[in-house]
């Protein structure tokens, strides 16, 4: 009952900081991003929304990761903007840096020559997308988690959320949910579709029978579309990226080292792999969500759904 949080909320003689709500949430689930501490205002806009717009009725909690360790005015800042619970992580170094099967002088040669290509120059960005692709969820703050809500810095979330995703999520069997779809760069990914088609030859019994091949492929699995969900915004099953079969997939990935060699992004990799992996009826689309990241929208049109949203469907992506 949102009336006696707001009572034992004004009650409290606690400073802010130490003021913490009791969750009023069912699902085991939590919100992540991975930050630096150079996003700390992007941060702090994208959680007031969150908040605003959700989370002051249901107080699930949040895991911030870096690979650098967060100081404590860092946290401090993040932790004066909501009452539920925050928790800062460093990234073991395992997780972002070469594995020992990469030759970093081809690391370097790969980003010399991906120069004109969207962060094709970028050495973090591929740690980056690496550590979505494969460990985020394997943090030990997020291993006690079921479910995550990715978020990012300076995304927008624009229209009440008054049902519970997570809760969604649960009750209908769903693993992996997004908000924009659209198409990745060619020139990122050469090889990915062809290692995606060797997993598939090596390890047929991790492909799901009611599969959504048809939304990655225009042609029966004999080339990749470059449809993908865009996973700045995701709420998905944990357990299920660390299954065996997501596990296996990543590694399989990995090994081909095209997270270093070309600039494979983990909205692709999550993409294919719920796209193979799952039945189709385990993916949805919250269109309900209206959601911000620089350039595209997702803003529904519906009229009784945009008496609820401070976005403008014209500017939507489809
Ligand atoms: P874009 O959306 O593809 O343009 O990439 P972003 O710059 O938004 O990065 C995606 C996510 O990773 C965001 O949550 C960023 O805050 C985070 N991120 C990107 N690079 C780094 C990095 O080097 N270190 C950390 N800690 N986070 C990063
Ligand atoms: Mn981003």
């Amino acid at each position: 009952d949102p009336s006696t949080f707001l009572d034992t909320q004004e009650r409290s003689s606690l400073p802010p900081n130490t003021q913490r709500s009791e969750p009023k949430h069912k699902v085991n689930a939590v919100f992540v991003m991975l930050l630096r501490e150079k996003d700390l205002y992007g941060a702090k806009e994208a959680i007031r929304q969150i908040e605003d717009r959700f989370n002051h009725r249901y107080g699930y909690p949040y895991v911030f990761l870096n690979e650098k360790p967060f100081s404590e005015m860092f946290k401090d800042s993040l932790r004066a903007i909501s009452k539920s619970e925050m928790k800062f992580g460093l990234i073991p170094t395992e997780h972002w840096s070469y594995p020992s099967w990469i030759s970093k002088e081809r690391a370097a040669e790969a980003r010399k020559s991906m120069k004109k290509i969207i962060y094709g120059w970028s050495q973090s960005y591929r740690h980056m997308c690496r550590y979505q692709s494969g460990f985020f969820f394997q943090h030990e703050l997020m291993l006690p988690y079921d479910y995550y809500w990715r978020i990012e810095p300076d995304v927008r979330y624009s229209c009440d959320i008054d049902f519970d995703p997570f809760l969604f999520m649960h009750e209908n069997n769903k693993t992996y949910a997004f908000t924009v779809s659209l198409k990745e760069y060619p020139l990122t990914i050469p090889t990915l579709w062809n290692t995606t088609k060797e997993f598939m030859e090596k390890y047929p019994q991790y492909i799901a029978k009611n599969n959504a091949l048809g939304f990655i492929s225009n042609d029966g699995g004999e080339s990749y579309n470059y449809c993908h969900f865009w996973s700045n915004f995701e709420i998905a099953d944990a357990r299920w990226m660390r299954s065996e079969a997501y596990q296996k997939y990543f590694e399989h990935l990995d090994q081909a080292g095209g997270f270093f060699y070309e600039r494979w992004g983990d909205a692709p990799v999550h993409s294919i792999a719920a796209a193979l992996l799952l039945s189709r009826d385990q993916i949805h689309f919250f269109r309900e969500i209206g959601y911000f990241h620089n350039p595209f929208h997702n803003c529904p049109a519906e009229p009784e759904l945009q008496a609820k949203c401070h976005c403008d469907p014209d500017l939507n992506i489809m």
